[in-house]
């Protein structure tokens, strides 16, 4: 199960994934550099994850460091018995706690801010495992939902800010906790709740659930949920953070068409990840959608390579354009987001080429202005085209005939958004946690 879970959320990383097991008693792992279906490769492997309980991680790195020896879950022995743990988000203040212990004498294997957390629960004085897990989570900062395993518990744990999503869920007597919903609808499992802002839920062999709060409960819309994931992240058919990402997608498409219109004959997407926001467009705008871009779905998410070389040549290996659909057409191409600008200057170069006789591009989300310190790879500002150029050196650099980007006001203006509290320090607002200067020059840290 924690295998297909992680082969339904194979979008999220790509570069590692793992599983580490427990019997009751011991535990098991194997993890590796590469894909889910590349790392179980065989059943002798699944043979030797023994045990009843699990957790798993696919690994998405938002700076360099692509070693086998950072592929998560991590699984340590100290005197608290045996732990794993797997994580999700960026910490802001990692360096300067490792930094710290290092000065202390300890010794990190990794080059993750995870692994500060492992360190922080050997530290910890407390006397049970949920102890000292909230003991640890209390001295870092950033994004974190995590889960971690031991013999006997099962726990998972969402920041207070609540930047990255983690459902639970429940089929027969077990429980279940996954990044998003898609991970439940393939094993059959009931959706149950998100779990909530700053909230350490325990599962436990002998007990029924049970929930703390270590930084206190959060009242009405204090979260700082992370907004990309409802514009690019997480999977249409999931729900995140108490909405269906579909729903909220669509309305993002049909906002961009009420705000930023355009005389067209079709509409297309780029797919995968604007195939929902394209939909929206099309239905507001009342102009056709077609299939003009076709996606080899055996080449990874442009955005989640690591490299920028193989990021470009993946954009050209990615997608084809169907001439019979765009020769002689006005296009809008609707996709959820420019980053360095590389990818959409090729798309809009293909799709002329394949002669059409206008394109208009229309961006479902804001300008990207500042990078995420939180968990989504995004560069530095200097490698952001919208944190460098207005709009119409966009459209030109990219050789658009028209580009318009939904607009910050829009987009938090969608009914459909749960009240909970939204980060947007991508798009130029605030950062709701701060950002230490060294942090700043370096993102050495990262899943
Ligand atoms: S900065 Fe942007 S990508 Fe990062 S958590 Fe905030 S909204 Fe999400």
């Amino acid at each position: 199960m924690a295998y297909l879970g992680l082969y339904s959320l194979q979008h999220r990383g790509q570069e590692s994934a793992g599983i580490v097991s427990t019997d009751g008693e011991n535990m098991f792992e194997h993890k590796d550099l590469g894909l889910v279906n590349d790392v179980f490769q065989n059943e002798e492997i699944f043979s030797r994850l023994i045990g009843d309980s699990a957790i798993g991680h696919n690994r998405y790195s938002t700076t360099g460091s692509t070693f086998r020896v950072n592929s998560q879950p991590f699984l340590i022995n100290f005197h608290g018995g045996h732990i794993a743990a797997a994580h999700n988000g960026n910490l802001v203040n990692a360096q300067i706690l490792r930094e710290k212990m290092e000065k202390d004498g300890s010794i990190f294997r990794t080059t993750t801010d995870s692994e500060v957390i492992l360190h922080l629960i050997a530290r910890s004085r407390r006397k049970t495992i949920p102890e000292m897990i909230s003991d640890a989570l209390t001295k870092v900062k950033g994004a974190f939902s995590m889960v971690f395993l031991t013999p006997r518990l099962l726990v998972g744990v969402k920041d207070p800010n609540s930047f990255r999503p983690l459902v639970f869920g429940r089929k027969d007597d077990a429980y279940f906790l996954a990044s998003e919903t898609c991970a439940f609808d393939l094993l059959g499992v009931e959706f149950i709740r998100c779990v909530q802002p700053g909230e350490l839920l325990i599962l436990s062999r002998d007990n029924e659930p049970e929930s703390f709060f270590p930084w206190g409960k959060c009242k009405n819309a204090c979260g700082s949920a992370c907004i990309f994931e409802f514009i690019y992240f997480s999977r249409p058919d999931s729900t995140v953070f108490g909405a269906p990402v579909d729903k909220i997608r669509r309305k993002m498409g049909m906002k961009l068409a009420q705000e930023m219109p355009a005389d067209a004959d079709i509409v297309i997407s780029v797919p995968d990840s604007s195939n929902t926001a394209a939909l929206g467009y099309s239905w507001e705008s009342n102009i056709p959608f077609e299939l003009g871009l076709i996606r080899n779905h055996y080449i990874g998410r442009t955005f989640i390579q690591p490299r920028q070389k193989i990021r470009e040549f993946g954009a050209k290996l990615k997608y084809n354009p169907v001439r019979g659909i765009l020769k002689n057409k006005r296009v809008v191409v609707v996709d959820d987001s420019i980053v360095r600008g590389t990818t959409s200057r090729q798309l809009v170069q293909l799709i002329r080429e394949a002669g059409a006789s206008q394109v208009h591009l229309r961006i479902a989300s804001p300008p990207i202005v500042n990078p995420c310190y939180y968990g989504i790879d995004t560069p530095d500002s200097d490698q952001l085209i919208a944190a460098n150029m207005s709009v119409q050196q966009i459209a030109d650099f990219i050789g658009a005939d028209s580009l318009g980007y939904l607009s910050l006001q829009g987009l938090l203006s969608i009914d459909d958004l749960p009240d909970i509290g939204y980060c947007t320090a991508c798009f130029g607002s605030e950062y709701p946690l701060p950002i230490h200067h060294e942090k700043k020059k370096d993102k050495m840290n990262n899943k």
